[in-house]
């Protein structure tokens, strides 16, 4: 069975929590798309971990850790995080890494640096982890396969080919050093050694896997808002955030993803420019970025603080429909027992109309807020462990939010560690 497990907002849902607590019946977790620029927080029994690049199931014994061919590959990065689990005791997981993923090379991050500084007041918020150079590049049919690696001959020819052109940005738009091909030729060669103990023929693997019956999770970064088609353009991440990607990014038929669980936040966050319709700003924002996930609202790779709203169920129902949600598990609703009432965003208003459907950017960026009120619970949730025993308040606040997302909420997480769900059916 293989089931996605994805976002439904703009990134930071807590899908790390949900892969990492139902890694424990997977036997294989695969990432499909993305790098190193988002990261997942995860708290078990081993500590506190920001996960990169490395799936949400490294930190079980029995779980095959798979890196698909739709991801940005940053060798040195996946070594380093590897290196960083295992000096913090956790045994070192089964990986495996696609013989057709991409090569995040050295220059694509000093590309999205020089990039992002040249735009400046006008810049995409970028991680810069050379995510969009990288993904300009593999569908300008210049990037490195993995596989590539292992032929010196074409390698070399490649690597002078594509730096001529590169230098030419280098010089002319950047007016920054360039790059030396024998240099790089050299770092690749490195590369080869680093990753060349994990290389595989991933969708060969997977069809293999599937055929055996094994429990398989796909495990999606960001959320459906930062999809490059569908999302809030030009806004977005430089991969597809989408469930249906997954069957792309890792090589498998796309009839067999048959479950697709979207992270819903009980709340917004965002991180990075772009429209954000049921923001909220000042001491309100502040107070609640203090409060939220665990520890503050601050991006796991960047620090940065993240953007906070209200929760958005306009946007939030579109996230949820063009991922094809069969369900959600709703999160972090423990850090809202402090508010006396929640607003939820259920209407849009563009141009004097109300919509309840999502908008393209171009309308969204006019749209202003419609808002419903509800009372709040004013106590602490973390440890109810039966739906039952929720407050009344809460309860109303997980079934308007289901109305809104028509999807059925299976889950309710109310709190960061791996036990702190509530199923619901
Ligand atoms: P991801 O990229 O979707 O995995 O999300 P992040 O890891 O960036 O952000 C989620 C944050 O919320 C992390 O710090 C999690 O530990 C935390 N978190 C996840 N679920 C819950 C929850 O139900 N309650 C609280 N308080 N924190 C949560």
């Amino acid at each position: 069975m293989v089931r996605a497990i994805v976002g439904a907002n703009w990134g930071d849902e807590g899908k790390g929590k949900i892969t990492d607590m139902l890694a424990k019946e997977s036997d294989i977790i695969i990432r499909y798309q993305g790098g190193s620029n988002a990261g997942h927080t995860i708290i078990n029994n081993y500590g506190k971990f920001a996960l990169h690049l490395l799936p949400s199931g490294v930190f079980y014994h029995h779980t095959t850790s798979v890196i698909g061919n739709g991801v940005a590959l940053n060798i040195p990065f996946l070594v380093k995080e590897i290196q960083d689990l295992v000096s913090k005791g956790v045994p070192k997981p089964e990986i495996l890494v696609s013989d057709r993923a991409q090569i995040l090379m050295p220059y694509h991050i000093l590309f999205d640096q020089y990039e992002e500084e040249r735009l400046g007041k006008k810049s995409f918020g970028s991680t810069k982890s050379g995510i969009a150079p990288f993904y300009s590049d593999k569908y300008a049919k210049i990037g490195f396969q993995v596989s590539e690696l292992f032929n010196e001959e074409s390698l070399k020819e490649k690597v002078e080919r594509v730096c001529e052109t590169k230098n030419v940005l280098m010089e002319h738009l950047y007016h920054k050093p360039a790059i030396d091909p024998e240099e790089l030729f050299k770092t690749l060669l490195e590369y080869r050694e680093m990753v060349k103990p994990y290389v595989c023929d991933v969708s060969k693997y997977l069809h293999e896997a599937i055929k055996a019956g094994k429990n398989i999770l796909l495990e999606g970064q960001l959320g459906s808002l930062k999809d490059p088609d569908h999302g809030i353009y030009p806004m977005v991440t430089s991969s597809s955030t989408l469930a249906a990607y997954g069957a792309i990014g890792a090589g498998i038929p796309p009839y067999e993803i048959k479950n697709i669980t979207t992270v819903v936040k009980a709340y917004s966050s965002a991180v990075g420019a772009g429209a954000f319709v049921s923001e909220i700003f000042g001491e309100e924002a502040d107070e609640l970025r203090r409060r939220g996930g665990d520890g503050g609202e601050y991006g796991a790779t960047t620090g940065r603080p993240r953007r906070m709203g209200w929760f958005d169920a306009v946007a939030s129902r579109y996230g949820c429909r063009i991922q094809g949600s069969t369900e959600v598990a709703l999160t972090v609703l423990d850090v809202l027992g402090y508010l006396d009432e929640l607003r939820i965003c259920v209407g849009y208003e563009i141009d004097g109309k109300v919509t309840k459907d999502f908008p393209t950017t171009v309308e969204l960026n006019r749209a202003k807020p419609v808002y419903t009120t509800l009372p709040g619970w004013k106590c602490e949730i973390r440890g109810i462990k039966n739906y039952g025993d929720l407050p009344e308040n809460c309860r109303n606040y997980i079934e308007f939010i289901e109305k809104e997302l028509e999807t059925p909420i299976t889950m309710v997480s109310n709190g960061p560690g791996r036990d702190e769900i509530i199923y619901r059916r």
